[in-house]
């Protein structure tokens, strides 16, 4: 309410290239075979990313949880981000049942 949003557009993180996500990702990079969960599509650490399914801004303390991260491919994953930042979901970030992209997240349950 009413608090400036100055930051919020810098997209350069020191969370993402810290060793603790790095290890995380690769994990789930295995975990999930390379394989991105929404379209199949089955690439390498350098076609796929790693995504966070609840907010890391809302839900910090799952950053690193292997439950909250799922594989994607760029396209798919940009895909979400449009989808987060004009979907019905936006507005109702706080809530739980919505992942950070904007889709129910059905599989965090
Ligand atoms: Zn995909």
């Amino acid at each position: 309410m009413g608090k400036p949003i100055s930051g919020l557009k810098k997209r350069v993180d020191w969370f993402y290239t810290s060793p603790a996500w790095r290890e995380a990702r690769s994990f789930i990079l295995q975990r999930d075979h390379y394989t991105c969960v929404l379209c199949g599509f089955i690439g390498n650490s350098e076609s796929l990313q790693v995504d966070h399914i609840l907010a890391r801004k809302s839900n910090p303390e799952l950053s690193l949880h292997p439950l909250n991260l799922r594989t994607l491919c760029r396209s798919c994953h940009a895909r979400a981000e449009t989808s987060f930042s004009r979907g019905p979901g936006y507005k109702a970030k706080k809530r739980t049942n919505v992942g950070p992209d904007g889709f129910p997240s059905d599989d965090w349950r």
